[in-house]
């Protein structure tokens, strides 16, 4: 094995075992929960490598980025999640490799993901992403066209929509030709009530998930977790975790 390859199987090794351990503190099965490794700022080998060792699900959140490394891997057995904040002049070639976007949060966005699917002929994963710093009442969703830029700007600029909007945005997507609603995702919250409290958090989305599965029975992902905090989100239920730092190591920049 080349030493990057070495390093990856101890790193993936290491991620394992904290996601078996969370498993059994919570009595759930391992196959319960699927670990995405993000690669975002990491090169095609290192995504090439991953994928001998097993891995399965990458993510990425840049189209820049995550374009030619997806068709550098294109011969690869890997399904690719997006889940940056997307714009929708990027939607086309998003959807060119994206088996599912996990940051779907206002009504513009699924249009053009609508769009671009059946143009392209695919049928394109969605999770809602919830801002769980945005305030349980606020009403802003995808529907209210005008302010959802604005709703990114409030959110430290990580997107998503506060839980008043999920039901109406998840309608959306699920009548959309080309889209698939798959479920929720999150990310935990730096600012308001559940900053600093990841656990509570991820189960607040839980119950979003279980209000979600009332109406939509097959959208059952819950996509929460990071690398520092994925037992948290293993312990609430979650059933796929994002893990970058864990595996890759320490970002060389922002991303
Ligand atoms: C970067 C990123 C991750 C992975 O974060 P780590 O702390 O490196 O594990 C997960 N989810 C999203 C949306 C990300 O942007």
């Amino acid at each position: 094995m080349t030493d990057r390859k070495t390093e990856l199987a101890a790193n993936l090794a290491k991620v394992e075992e904290r996601i078996t351990a969370a498993c059994a503190a919570a009595g759930r099965e391992r196959e319960e929960v699927t670990l995405i490794v993000v690669t975002k700022t990491y090169p095609a080998s290192d995504v090439r490598i991953l994928s001998e060792l097993g891995v399965r699900h990458v993510a990425e959140n840049r189209d820049q980025d995550a374009a030619p490394k997806a068709a550098a891997c294109a011969d690869l057995p890997l399904k690719w999640h997006f889940v940056g904040q997307l714009q929708t002049n990027k939607v086309r070639s998003v959807v060119g490799y994206a088996d599912v976007v996990q940051s779907v949060d206002r009504s513009r966005l699924v249009a053009a993901l609508s769009k671009e699917a059946v143009r392209a002929g695919r049928e394109v994963g969605c999770l809602i992403q919830v801002a769980l710093d945005a305030g349980e009442s606020e009403r802003e969703s995808g529907g209210a066209r005008t302010s959802s830029e604005g709703r990114w700007r409030e959110t430290g600029g990580r997107g998503g929509v506060a839980p008043a909007g999920i039901e109406e945005l998840a309608d959306l997507v699920a009548d959309a030709p080309g889209l698939r609603l798959d479920g929720l995702m999150t990310v935990a919250p730096l600012t308001g009530e559940y900053a600093g409290r990841e656990q509570a958090a991820f189960e607040r989305l839980m119950d979003l998930s279980t209000d979600l599965r009332r109406s939509h029975p097959a959208a059952t992902m819950v996509s929460a977790g990071m690398s520092a905090d994925l037992e948290q989100a293993v312990a609430a239920g979650a059933t796929h975790v994002r893990v970058g730092t864990a595996v890759l190591g320490v970002r060389p920049r922002l991303g």
